[in-house]
């Protein structure tokens, strides 16, 4: 029973502001400790509920903030960017249930801590066969690809109720903070929220070996990927993507058979919008 457990930033314990999860400003320091922290106590309920090994991806910015020497020394991390499978990295070596640790709401999302899909700058909206994606849908249908349910999702109320609607009722999920705005959240103290993950990923352990967890989530073929860019400039950029088409305004198209294509698409297109 191999665990991922993919984790992000914006939904970690206490953060609501960019100025906490950006290298550089004094508060980093004090917010990847947390991050950290939150990431071992799901390591913690994972061994606890009953899983043999546990493999952590940093998926926030440029995958440099999990404290690798206070890492819980039963897991190992898998740091550092660009990787062929970024947020979900490892996914394909033999996992059997991921857990979102740290996530947060789709672009646009009310009272979701900093709400955005893979970039605030440029992306102001991505649709996938016309269903409004934000992270969690776009990572779980990845691991949907290579087979692996989405079993647990942290983060705030709103975070918890996206990944109920992507993957349904039986994925666990623990909100360590109530957003009021998209700056601003009721938090629960690590005290509190270091028990609660730790419970919560041992339950969806223990779902998992009974069966009782998610199945994988997957998106109908062909996919059809729509990405709104903040900017037309963006847009014109993106469309050089080969295969790619400029819709209305400043969306792009871009339609495969296969997410991962989809996947790297997204990344590419993104890259070119710098
Ligand atoms: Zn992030």
């Amino acid at each position: 029973m191999k665990i991922l457990i993919a984790a992000d930033m914006e939904g970690i314990t206490g953060v609501v502001d960019w100025d906490q999860v950006m290298p550089g400003n004094p508060d980093y320091p004090r917010f990847r400790k947390l991050m950290t922290d939150d990431v071992n106590a799901t390591i913690r309920g994972a061994f606890a509920g009953g899983a043999t090994a546990v493999t952590v991806t940093d998926g926030h910015n440029n995958g440099r903030n999990i404290m690798i020497e206070e890492i819980d020394s039963r897991a190992s991390l898998t740091s550092g960017s660009p990787a062929p499978l970024s947020m979900v990295s490892s996914v394909d070596a033999g996992v059997d249930g991921v857990m979102f640790v740290g996530y947060h709401g789709r672009m646009g999302a009310i009272n979701a801590i900093l709400d955005h899909t893979w970039s605030d700058e440029r992306v102001s909206g991505l649709w996938i066969n016309d269903r409004a994606f934000g992270e969690a849908g776009l990572n779980g249908a990845v691991c949907g690809h290579f087979n692996v349910p989405i079993i647990m999702g942290s983060g705030d109320q709103t975070l918890c109720a996206e990944v109920r609607e992507f993957f349904g009722n039986q994925i666990e999920t623990a909100q360590v903070k109530k957003a009021v705005s998209r700056m601003a959240a009721e938090c629960l103290p690590p005290e509190q929220t270091g028990k609660l993950i730790e419970e919560v990923a041992k339950r969806a352990v223990i779902n998992l070996k009974s069966g009782k967890a998610p199945k994988p989530f997957t998106v109908s073929k062909p996919i059809k990927m729509r990405v709104e860019f903040e900017q037309s400039e963006m847009a014109d950029k993106a469309s050089y993507m080969p295969h790619a088409k400029r819709a209305e305004d400043r969306c792009v198209e871009y339609i495969a058979d296969d997410i991962g294509i989809i996947y790297q698409a997204f990344r590419t297109m993104l890259a070119l919008a710098k």
